[in-house]
């Protein structure tokens, strides 16, 4: 028995003429992943894509986990195929279908013809795969309503497909489709999310890490690649720029009033990230900011903040609560990493009472103790770039 992917795609069918461009970007995504899977035929055909091992060799596993990370798929059926008759049709649904029958009570059959030549029009084939079914299963009902299992018999131009239940993939836009972004990536738990939300709403990624040897450590570092290297999964290869902060904290301290250190350091952050964003042509910057989750991210401090920035920052955990953070942290598995004890620049010098309502001209009135421009040259100068390859 043959086994195949059938990927379906939602809203870019809703492109129109563009269609056709955004599925050259998924065909193109998927035979990249499939060459680590074997020797797979990835085509086209009416609004699907088709994935289709060309050996028995192939890991068709490993390619569903894979293609399950693709932005821009909204389901893959995992189908068996055989010719377009009955009879064929009728053998397959006996031999395949059973097993994700068992232990269910109900099911139904629906079927959809693309082919209208074939010879039974959708209500016959599934009434007749029911009965099909129903003869090899008799333990199982069927319930048209509210079934357990939906067996779906598909009559297409190369062949006949039978599969029962879809997994939900994982949705929004191929990756590229919607321009670059740069990261503000440290070690925490928001931040990979909230890269992994821009990814899904189609961008591709650049990474800054801001660090601060030798008060943060290597292993800090370590971990900020690999929490990169979990987010590529989904949103395919990311340059990771590392940055010193390490001057620049040592000057706040020594210069400015303790109250505003996290958010002039913010600023320098902010203004760096712009400054990497423009000569790499990223049209905006990203950030796991939460709306008051910490001082720094009070109405007032991301005013205070923003201003730094040349381009639209996208912050897509703005409105989340943690829990929910959490959860898409632990589906896209970067939280056990997330949570690993390494200081972040950030809680190296934290104020003890931080300004939760900035005034600007207080703000910049401190940052005037220092020659913010020429900081923000020299962090620059130590600008040292890794490039993450995807792991698929
Ligand atoms: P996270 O869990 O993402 O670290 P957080 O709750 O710890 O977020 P902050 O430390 O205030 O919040 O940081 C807010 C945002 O600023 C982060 O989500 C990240 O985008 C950016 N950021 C903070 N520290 C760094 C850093 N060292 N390097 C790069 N970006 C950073
Ligand atoms: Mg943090």
């Amino acid at each position: 028995m043959k086994e195949i992917l059938l990927c379906k795609y939602g809203e870019i069918l809703l492109k129109g003429a563009n269609k056709k461009y955004f599925e050259d970007v998924l065909l193109r995504e998927l035979r990249h992943r499939a060459k680590n899977y074997g020797n797979f035929n990835i085509s086209r055909a009416q609004s699907t894509i088709y994935i289709e091992p060309e050996d028995d060799s192939c890991d068709i596993d490993g390619m569903l986990e894979s293609a399950l990370c693709v932005f821009g798929i909204v389901s893959i059926g995992r189908s068996a195929m055989c010719e377009k008759n009955m009879d064929a049709i009728r053998a397959l649904a006996r031999s395949y279908i059973p097993a994700f029958l068992e232990g269910k009570k109900t099911f139904k059959v629906e079927a959809r013809r693309s082919d209208k030549r074939f010879e039974l029009d959708s209500m016959e084939i599934s009434r007749e795969i029911g009965y099909e079914l129903l003869r090899a299963c008799p333990h199982i009902k069927v319930d048209v309503h509210n079934p357990d299992v939906t067996v779906r018999v598909e009559i297409r131009e190369i062949g006949a497909y039978i599969h029962a239940g879809a997994y939900k993939a994982a949705g929004g836009m191929p990756v590229g489709t919607n321009g670059r972004g740069l990261l503000l990536l440290s070690g925490g738990i928001d931040s990979p999310v909230a890269g992994y939300m821009m990814a899904k709403r189609g961008l591709s990624l650049e990474a800054v890490y801001f660090e601060s040897f030798p008060y943060t450590s290597e292993q800090a570092r370590e971990k900020v690649l690999t929490l990169a290297r979990l987010v590529s999964r989904y949103a395919g290869p990311i340059n990771v720029h590392v940055v010193s902060l390490t001057h620049i904290q040592e000057e706040l301290v020594r210069a400015c009033e303790e109250d505003y250190f996290t958010l002039l350091l913010r600023r320098y952050m902010m203004a760096i990230a712009d400054r990497i964003a423009q000569s790499r042509h990223l049209g905006a910057l990203i950030t796991g900011e939460s709306l008051g989750q910490v001082a720094s991210q009070t109405m007032q401090a991301l005013m205070v903040t923003d201003i730094m920035a040349n381009r639209p920052v996208f912050r897509p955990c703005i409105g989340m609560d943690k829990e929910e953070i959490v959860q898409i942290a632990h589906k896209i598995k970067t939280f056990e990493t997330s949570i690993l004890p390494y200081e972040d620049c950030c809680t190296v010098f934290t104020p003890k009472h931080p300004r939760t309502r900035p005034e600007l001209e207080k703000v910049v009135a401190q940052e005037q103790k220092l020659d913010f421009d020429a900081l923000v040259e020299e962090a620059l100068t130590t600008l040292q770039t890794f490039r993450i390859e995807s792991e698929y």
